[in-house]
């Protein structure tokens, strides 16, 4: 089976957890649903950065650390192929943050959830390449000295209006032409999971592969492959 895609075809793809855990990039959740004790809706929050900022920081420089130890899978490799081939047909919203689909050559995304190997300064806003962990000292900003936190669209966060705008805007451009693929997502986190059925209303196609298709969302979409994205997307592309 591949993909049908001529040369009026606009691809949109989602990338969810899913495709994240086939290299290995591990959740950080225990079986307890906790890490370390925590809550990691806990730590990973502005309320959790406020009241203790070296706890946070040790979650996300052991994310750094776990991040760098694995690759992209075949997976991120047939993306960021099939963008060479389709080029501005073609655009990825990820909800992953490890930086993986940059890694295996995607260009054109937008990281919807933030970047891990990012930070910012809380006054300042301005995000920076950022692949240091802080285990002891906390970083300051060099501008104001004000806390730098991890780039990241924490619980309670609005996700950035531009990289919404940019999705919209595609997906409205690309009309009935549109393919929307949902891959490693189980459709949980908003808005996100609405993408399918702004797709479905100006008439585009819309595909779900995941390992274990959600009752809530797979309904929702013309055609559900349950199965790995490395295993699958290769062959599709
Ligand atoms: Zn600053």
């Amino acid at each position: 089976m591949a993909l049908a895609l001529d040369g009026e075809t606009r691809v949109l793809v989602l990338t969810g957890a899913g495709v994240s855990a086939e290299s290995g990039v591990p959740t950080f959740r225990g079986i307890d649903g906790l890490w370390e004790g925590n809550r990691v809706e806990e730590v990973a929050s502005p309320e959790g950065f406020a009241k203790d900022p070296k706890l946070v920081w040790r979650f996300y420089s052991l994310r750094r650390e776990a991040a760098l130890k694995v690759s992209p899978n075949p997976g991120h490799v047939a993306l960021a192929k099939l963008e060479q081939r389709m080029g501005e047909r073609f655009f990825l919203a990820t909800q992953n943050v490890d930086g993986l689909h940059v890694r295996a050559g995607s260009h054109r995304l937008v990281t919807m959830h933030g970047e891990l190997f990012e930070s910012k300064c809380v006054s300042c806003q301005k995000p920076f390449a950022d692949s240091k962990t802080y285990f002891d000292t906390l970083p300051k900003c060099e501008t104001c000295g004000d806390a730098v936190r991890p780039n990241i669209v924490w619980f309670g966060e609005m996700l950035d209006p531009a990289h919404l705008q940019r999705i919209s805007s595609y997906i409205a451009a690309a009309g009935k032409k549109l393919l929307f693929l949902a891959v490693g997502t189980s459709g949980n986190v908003h808005p996100a999971a609405g993408l399918v059925d702004e797709v479905k209303a100006i008439g585009g196609t819309s595909w779900l592969i995941d390992v274990d298709p959600t009752a809530h969302y797979a309904p929702r979409f013309d055609r559900v492959i349950a199965g790995k994205s490395g295993e699958i997307l290769p062959g599709l592309i």
